[in-house]
């Protein structure tokens, strides 16, 4: 009973903060602690000795998917990509200068290096296996920022960037479907750009997340994923991409959440 309210937690309230400081002088209190460990074609690791056992399942699962996402969104990355895993949430946390984060905070990408906590201490929200994911939605977000040049990653919309960072990490599912359903039930859901106005805790208190992931999921499956890729580039040209008012797309996105024929 107990490992099912953990891992329905974990799907409501979905994931990860995702954090793109540009100070450095934000981060890093903690980082010292980490040693150089281990690294693969496109990452190196940073851990603590005792965390050096996962750094293998780490780099198989961001391997396995570094093509995929690159390829998606038509990009080559020139560098290693720096990956420091925390020993538990509190060294976390404060390298994050995030001390009193919830639990569910349990990776973010800086800059150009991924953060995340250890998969063998996740904490009371997530487990082994969701950091496992975890750490692919943040090499998305990297991913997606390199794709945007100059404009980075953080003028994206939030719904765009979440939905899509956990769209190619594989953590939507049926539960999550359902939830957003239900949400549906109770009152009617935030727009689009509602959910952009959000802080990044309100976000995820009110399944942002969750939200995020369906509409995603709805514009690629409905329209593809080139498309996807298009807005990801130019989110203000999201009327001319699709050819249609956003108040259509947010109609059309209900009704394919209520498997309704869409109009
Ligand atoms: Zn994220």
């Amino acid at each position: 009973m107990e490992t099912k309210i953990k891992l329905n937690v974990v799907h409501i309230l979905a994931i990860v903060l995702c954090v793109f400081l540009t100070n450095p002088k934000l981060v890093g209190q903690n980082s010292d602690s980490l040693n150089f460990s281990k690294e693969s074609q496109h990452f190196k690791f940073y851990s603590t000795n005792d965390d050096m056992i996962v750094l293998d399942s780490i780099a198989k699962t961001l391997e396995r998917n570094y093509a995929r996402i690159t390829n998606h969104l038509g990009i080559q990355i020139d560098k290693k990509i720096n990956v420091k895993v925390f020993p538990n949430l509190k060294t976390f946390h404060i390298a994050m200068n995030y001390p009193d984060a919830p639990d569910w905070v349990v990776g973010s990408c800086n800059g150009d290096e991924l953060m995340m906590v250890s998969p063998l201490n996740p904490g009371s929200v997530h487990t082994y296996a969701s950091l496992l994911q975890v750490i692919v939605h943040e090499f998305v977000h990297m991913a997606v920022s390199y794709s945007r040049g100059d404009k980075g990653w953080t003028v994206l919309p939030r719904w765009l960037s979440e939905g899509y960072a956990q769209y190619e990490a594989g953590q939507i599912n049926d539960y999550i479907r359902k939830s957003v359903v239900a949400s549906l039930k109770e009152k009617a859901p935030p727009t689009w750009a509602q959910l952009d106005t959000l802080s990044a805790m309100e976000f995820g208190n009110m399944n942002g997340y969750g939200l995020s992931v369906t509409i995603v999921e709805f514009l690629v499956v409905t329209y593809g994923l080139d498309k996807l890729v298009l807005l990801i580039k130019e989110p203000e040209n999201i009327e001319v991409i699709y050819g249609l008012s956003i108040n259509t797309l947010e109609k059309q996105w209900i009704q394919y959440l209520k498997h309704e024929q869409i109009e």
